[in-house]
């Protein structure tokens, strides 16, 4: 290939030894380019370097050590399955390497090799034993010490590793210099960061385990300093753009808001909204976030605060994310509001044609004060006479290219945002780093702990046996059942989940069924059966997870618990810690005693915030804040948990930067500045950054 043609938009089917068909298998993991390729990132590595003693093998933690084949052996199982063993000895311990149904493996080995094998260690007797390990035949004379880490990728149907390896070789070799680099030479030196075209060689094809933590280190800051960046400039646009109502609640307006409670505020919902009436009271619109575990009465907060907007004269609107919370807002708020001249606005999905165009019509004259809606409300074609406040109550996911929307409309509303469930502070900082915090730090006094049990296989009888005497004692429960797809045993149907409670243990009772297929009118019946006390038990699915609220149904079982994340196990729970009685959780797992850590760490804390941190440990926030929808936020998030003090480093120089040039005046910054245009300027509105 000609030096002129060398592009990171060169395809990848033109580079040296990819050929046609890889390029067709790599182009269903959407890399077709030499960028496309570079900027795929592994998810992570397998550590080849045989540093691991014997002495420091766990059970259940990967591990590679070294060794000298010196004995193979193979079977037939009991189970009529080839079995392949291969004994490893090495310094201080041997280790059996066990491989099922996989007959080729054989030819690999022979008795005196060297071999480096990578995978869970488990006790077997005196020895260890690792079920179909990674294996690096070593050269002879090779030193198994030396390091060796090897990227694994994201895959898709039908693309392998060795696809994706052999593409990135090639696409390194062709145009990895050509990346830009997006920090000037004194800026990476000062923050001791690897250069461009070093970080990316490295992140690909690690020579050593520090110099792959410096490349990640790298990237990590600049993701993370690059939306931070992204996210002050959204902020400052918002900013200088129209102001919002200045609304000022007075004693008057607080004494007669409080008065509408049935309960006292507590001091935690009132410093929350300290804070939040001093933003409403000032023309730069508010941009709030609130956070607090489930129960801490994050909902008491938000109508306090519309009901402050309606009385100064404006519209508030609050967004569900789901049609059953819209109309659970609908209620409360009708509760609250009984016997009030305060006009109240239903608007979701659901309602026909004629509804839907009257109800516009009295938003827009301002007929209308408080709007409640599914999300569907600010993509849609609401126009309000004068929108004070919008309540975002946000099912536990990112909200910044919501809010970017939202904010794009000639109104400036004050926001405020609510997490369904506690985000962990790293994960606040750097996705919410544009919007002030509050946390309601405890919950209304009086509320009992949920007692969580762990129901392990041959434990459910005794404690269906304790289900039903508490349903017979007059409380209401919940029995979650995963959705199909993600059922462990292969549940048939939700129907037949249904059927085996209804035929067997909750024999006795009457059962309601709701599930996410269900019609909203439906789902809302029955419901309301529930809520009303026709009914004893709700098997669900975790439509229910979040903001349900049926102040006797005090009982929860959890099928299959290891089909459900640490954060929607939380919100469940959350659903039966209704205070004065205690609620009562068992989670049914459907492997034996063996540890699972995400069940077993919902079992020991009942504290939404350290549970949300444990799961950042486990899982990683890729998943914890749903970020697998959008792909653009998933790169950078993949270390997140694990790297708090970058975050921290790189908001704070953001931070710093945007102080001290925020039109990016500096030559140095140029290329910073299309980098992160090029890269958030269409999700955030960037249109006229500097
Ligand atoms: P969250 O939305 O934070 O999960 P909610 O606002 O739904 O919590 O509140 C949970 C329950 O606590 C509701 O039944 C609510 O009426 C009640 N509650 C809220 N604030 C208080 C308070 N200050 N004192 C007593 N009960 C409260
Ligand atoms: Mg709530």
């Amino acid at each position: 290939m000609d030096k002129h043609e060398r592009s990171l938009t060169t395809p990848l089917e033109r580079l040296p030894g990819v050929g046609t068909p890889r390029a067709q298998r790599l182009e269903a993991l959407g890399l077709v380019t030499v960028r496309d390729a570079l900027i795929h990132f592994p998810r992570d590595y397998k550590d080849f370097s045989g540093a691991h003693a014997f002495a420091e093998l766990r059970e259940g933690e990967h591990a590679s050590v070294a060794g000298e084949v010196i004995d193979i052996g193979s079977r037939t199982t009991a189970g009529g399955r080839q079995m392949l063993t291969v004994l490893v000895q090495g310094q201080g311990g041997s280790v059996r390497a066990v491989w099922f149904n996989m007959p080729f493996m054989a030819k690999k080995f022979a008795v005196g090799m060297r071999v480096v094998l990578a995978g869970m260690p488990k006790r077997a007797g005196k020895a260890w034993e690792m079920t179909h390990p990674e294996v690096r035949v070593c050269a002879a004379g090779e030193d198994t010490s030396r390091g060796e880490f090897l990227a694994i990728y994201p895959l898709a149907e039908g693309a392998r590793q060795s696809d994706v390896r052999l593409a990135m070789q090639a696409a390194i070799d062709h145009a990895g210099d050509l990346l830009q680099e997006a920090f000037s030479e004194a800026w990476l030196e000062a923050k001791t960061l690897l250069p461009i075209h070093e970080a990316i060689r490295e992140i690909h094809f690690p020579t050593s385990l520090e110099k792959l933590d410096a490349a990640r280190r790298r990237f990590i800051y600049q993701e993370l300093f690059m939306l931070q960046l992204a996210l002050r400039l959204h902020r400052a646009q918002q900013q200088d753009r129209k102001a919002a109502p200045v609304m000022a609640v007075d004693a008057r307006i607080d004494g007669r808001i409080r008065a509408r409670f049935p309960f006292e505020l507590t001091l935690s919902q009132a410093e929350v909204l300290t804070e939040i009436v001093a933003d409403m009271a000032r023309q730069q619109p508010m941009n709030r976030l609130l956070q607090g575990d489930v129960g801490s009465g994050k909902t008491a907060v938000a109508v306090y605060a519309m009901l402050a907007a309606v009385a100064c004269g404006h519209q508030a609107a609050i967004m569900a994310p789901t049609e059953l919370l819209a109309r659970q807002h609908m209620a409360t708020l009708e509760r609250l509001l009984a016997g009030s001249r305060i006009r109240l606005e239903l608007l979701i999905g659901g309602q026909t044609q004629a509804q839907r165009r009257k109800a516009l019509q009295r938003i827009a004259t301002g007929e209308s004060q408080i709007i409640v809606g599914t999300q569907a409300l600010v993509s849609g074609s609401a126009t309000f006479k004068s929108l004070g406040l919008v309540v975002i109550d946000e099912q536990h996911r990112f909200g910044v290219i919501q809010r970017a929307v939202l904010q794009q409309g000639d109104t400036e509303p004050h926001v405020l945002v609510m997490t369904a469930t506690p985000i962990p502070r790293t994960i606040a900082h750097a996705v919410y780093g544009d919007l002030d915090q509050s946390v309601i730090r405890e919950g209304p006094a009086g509320r009992q702990p949920v007692l969580t049990y762990r129901v392990a296989p041959g434990q459910e009888d005794s404690w269906w046996d304790h289900f039903r005497k508490k349903l017979r004692e007059g409380r209401q429960g919940y029995v979650v059942v995963p959705a199909v797809e993600e059922s462990k045993r292969g549940l048939a149907s939700i129907a037949s989940a249904f059927e085996e409670l209804a035929n067997g243990p909750l024999e006795a009772f009457r059962l309601g069924l709701v599930h996410g297929r269900l019609k909203s009118a439906e789902k809302q019946a029955i419901m309301e059966d529930f809520r009303g006390g026709k009914l004893d038990a709700l098997v669900c699915t975790s439509v229910i997870e979040v903001g349900i609220d049926v102040p006797n149904a005090t009982l929860m079982t959890i099928v299959d618990a290891e089909s459900f994340g640490l954060a929607q196990l939380h919100q469940l729970r959350g659903r039966v810690a209704r205070g004065a009685v205690a609620g009562i959780c068992g989670a049914i797992t459907a492997s034996g005693d063996e540890a699972h850590p995400r069940v077993d760490s919902f079992v020991a804390s009942t504290d939404g915030f350290a549970l949300a941190e444990q799961d950042l440990r486990l899982r990683g926030p890729g998943e914890l804040v749903g970020t697998r929808q959008s792909g653009k936020l998933a790169m950078y998030l993949a270390d997140l948990g694990k790297h708090p003090e970058i975050v921290a480093e790189a908001r704070r120089d953001a931070l710093d930067l945007y102080e001290r040039d925020p039109t990016f005046a500096d030559a140095t910054l140029t290329r910073l500045k299309k980098l992160v245009v090029d890269r958030w300027g269409e999700t955030l509105g960037l249109g006229h950054v500097g």
